[in-house]
């Protein structure tokens, strides 16, 4: 059974393509589209499961795509470092496989628990990002929003140590739940984050509705480049450009896909 996949529609806007190590997440994120894609309810989801032979899988679909090169997110539907990856570490032991087979990696997570693989990470050399998640810019609304996940401050020392590191480094804005604490985080991680990958909310209790998308994507845009930042504007942000130009790059997220050099 094929554990890599092509993401289809807007996630392969993220990555060519995808691995979920584990099925359901337990931080509990109130946007999580995962319950929904599953068929689960949000406490179902919360519980975390482990699928049949996922190593034995994982290395035979790195064997089948060792020739592209093309990067493996890890992960859209789980985060590769939930709380069984403490006990279980397949996401480390999928890490050591990719590294055997040049398979290069993005990583996507909330949580701290990633710097426990920095040896393996560091050994991938440019092969390999670590991308954080920043939402919310506080404690009290980050454990409204996403409760079990690493708070704000501990999400952008991550990024620091990999950045101190030498390790290349990302973020998403996505979700984007209240536009001025995305903002803040953004101005927080400035220094730590080698690209940016600014999103919006999208169908969530009609929150989407009631911001000002036109008044974020330009103040994103405008600090971002004023600190000569890479990012990338997700197709959903920029239906909001209103007339407001972007260019090369900014449009074009393959151009910051890893490929194994
Ligand atoms: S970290 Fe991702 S998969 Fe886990 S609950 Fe939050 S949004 Fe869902």
């Amino acid at each position: 059974m094929s554990v890599i996949y092509t993401p289809k529609g807007k996630a392969r806007e993220y990555s060519p393509y995808a691995c979920n190590i584990y099925m359901g997440c337990n931080h509990g994120c109130k946007y999580c589209y995962g319950p929904g894609i599953s068929r689960k309810t949000k406490e179902q989801f919360l519980i975390i499961e482990l699928r049949r032979n996922f190593l034995h899988n994982f290395e035979l679909d790195c064997k089948k795509i060792y020739n592209l090169q093309s990067q493996v997110l890890f992960c859209f539907m789980t985060d590769p470092y939930n709380s069984l990856e403490n006990e279980m570490e397949l996401t480390r032991e999928s890490l050591k496989i990719a590294l055997r087979y040049k398979i290069p990696i993005s990583i996507l997570t909330k949580s701290n628990l990633v710097l426990r693989d920095i040896d393996i990470i560091k050994q991938f050399k440019s092969n390999i990002s670590i991308g954080m998640t920043l939402t919310c810019d506080n404690e009290k609304d980050s454990k409204e929003w996403e409760p079990e996940a690493a708070t704000p401050g501990q999400r952008i020392e991550v990024l620091k140590k990999f950045h101190d590191a030498g390790v290349k480094t990302w973020a998403s804005f996505e979700p984007v739940i209240l536009p001025e604490q995305s903002l803040s985080m953004m101005v927080k991680a400035i220094n730590y984050v080698d690209l940016f990958k600014v999103g919006k909310i999208n169908n969530y209790e009609g929150l989407d509705k009631k911001i000002d998308w036109n008044d974020f994507l330009i103040k994103s845009v405008e600090y971002l480049r004023s600190k000569n930042k890479d990012f990338y504007i997700k197709h959903d942000l920029r239906q909001f450009t209103k007339g407001y130009k972007l260019y090369g790059n900014e449009l074009n997220m393959d151009e910051f896909i890893n490929k194994w050099e």
